[in-house]
């Protein structure tokens, strides 16, 4: 671990942060802890991207009140976590996370799990027997706190006090050099919580900075134990490597540090057979980033079609040939790649039954002239599939005559305003009106796993 050290003040004079870029509640909740004497600065990845110019995703603020106290300040205030313990403040339109700054666990203060620590709230920190941590709750300083975060980048302060911006580990020189650095030694780090790895791939991909040698050598070498991380968690960080804009240099680096291989074994020895499959992939996940770029929503259930719907489509086709009817093909194929992907990700069940209908439906749409295009163009799942037709068609050039044969047919046939959500988003209520409605025959079911979240 990396010793503490003078950390480098840098006055408000000095750098680019300025208070207007702060969302209010943010703000506010600055004001409001720091008035009460508490310390109160902006932490993390908002900080690094108000220096780089970005918008920050969300703001979150470090402070010595502890969490009681944090609760008794603010009415809209939730306890959350059992990994970290933290505050939510909910305001209308955005959620401001406050904790309160930690420290890492010298030996002493660390327990291993047994029956008495399943209730992890109480624990103040726990490893587990390979060095990953499973709670880790022990209050600290602001540098203490900083020391502790995954990347030097990711350690930034910006003080409310003086409005000065703090880097306790050289996180400004990266920043500027666009290095992905770990604070202290990679191995020991990414040992600690493997989905760091994941997270060093994802500001590579999404900043377009390099990821540093060792920490690179390092994540080439501990690929393998990002199966350690429970799959409610790797199903989060796979939606933020892959929904938001950078999922074609996200799965190339994916690719080339291993994690591909231990994530999804199957899908990444298919990826190595053929040069064109690879090529598939990179296209069809250009697509998802033109989409998202563009400002329309990518479903999860699109995304996994974009990612492994090319080798389902061609597992349930070489099913088909050996005489077993298309449907069951596609249905079996599907739910056995279901079975592969939850083995890390736990995709939930109403993604992996809307991820099976996008594929059958796209297999429908591409039989030429399609039968009763009315009824196929009223599926839920009609617009999705569409786009999946689209994504592929580049890289099946016979996709090419259904996609222009479906996009006349729209013309044509103008689709009434639609008020149905994607599946994923629709509310509960409405689903169990839904299913209601007679199953039609061969449609797939897929069991229905009740998403677990959480940090
Ligand atoms: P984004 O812009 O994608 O939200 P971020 O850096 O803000 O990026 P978050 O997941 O919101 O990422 O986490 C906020 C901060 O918490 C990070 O900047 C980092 O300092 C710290 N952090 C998050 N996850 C970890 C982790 N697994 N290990 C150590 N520190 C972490
Ligand atoms: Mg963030």
């Amino acid at each position: 671990m990396l010793m503490p050290m003078e950390p480098r003040i840098v006055p408000r004079k000095e750098h680019r942060i300025s208070r207007k870029q702060v969302s209010p509640n943010a703000l506010r909740t600055l004001y409001r802890l720091y008035s009460r004497g508490f310390m109160a600065y902006l932490v993390g990845g908002c900080v690094r991207d108000l220096l780089l110019g970005r918008t920050p995703k969300d703001f979150d603020i470090g402070t010595n009140a502890t969490p009681g106290q944090i609760k008794r300040l603010f009415h809209n205030c939730r306890l959350v976590g059992r990994r970290f313990r933290l505050a939510h403040l909910r305001f209308q339109d955005e959620i401001v996370e406050v904790s309160t700054f930690r420290r890492s666990a010298d030996p002493s203060d660390t327990v291993e799990p047994d029956e008495t620590t399943r209730d992890r709230r109480h624990v103040r920190h726990m490893k587990d027997a390979n060095g990953m941590v499973l709670a880790d709750n022990i209050f600290g300083t602001p540098e203490e706190d900083a020391l502790r975060r995954d990347f030097t980048i990711n350690a930034l302060a910006y003080n409310i006090a003086d409005a000065s911006v703090v880097d306790y580990c050289m996180g400004l020189a990266d920043l500027k050099d666009r290095l992905i650095r770990s604070i202290g030694d990679p191995r020991v780090r990414f040992t600690e919580d493997p989905v760091r790895m994941l997270r060093a791939v994802r500001f590579a991909a999404s900043h377009g900075f390099d990821i540093e040698t060792t920490a690179w050598e390092s994540i080439r070498e501990l690929s393998s134990t990002i199966s350690r991380a429970s799959p409610s968690r790797l199903y989060e960080e796979l939606q933020k490597l892959f929904l938001l804009g950078f999922a074609r240099p996200t799965f190339r680096l994916l690719e080339e540090s291993g994690l591909l291989a231990s994530l999804f074994p199957g899908l990444a020895g298919w990826v190595r057979e053929k040069e064109t499959h690879f090529q598939a992939l990179d296209r069809n996940l250009a697509g998802v980033d033109d989409l998202v770029g563009s400002g329309q929503g990518v479903s999860v259930a699109l995304f996994l079609a974009a990612l492994f719907g090319p080798r389902m489509e061609e597992t349930a086709l070489a099913r088909h040939r050996e005489g077993i009817p298309r449907r069951q093909a596609l249905d079996e194929t599907c739910a056995s790649f279901l079975e592969e992907i939850s083995r890390s990700a736990h995709i939930p069940g109403r993604v992996a039954g809307r991820l099976n209908s996008i594929i059958a439906l796209k297999t429908s749409l591409c039989r030429m002239p399609p039968r009763r295009p009315s009824t196929l163009a009223g599926r839920p799942e009609f617009t999705e599939a569409l786009t999946y037709l689209g994504l592929t068609a580049g890289t099946e050039g016979e996709r090419d005559e259904a996609l222009t044969w479906w996009k006349t047919f729209l013309l044509e046939n103008p689709p009434a305003e639609s008020t149905e959500a994607p599946a994923e988003e629709t509310p509960r209520k409405k689903r169990r009106r839904r299913r209601r409605k007679p199953r039609r025959r061969g449609e797939n079911i897929v069991q229905e796993e009740g998403a677990a979240h959480g940090r």
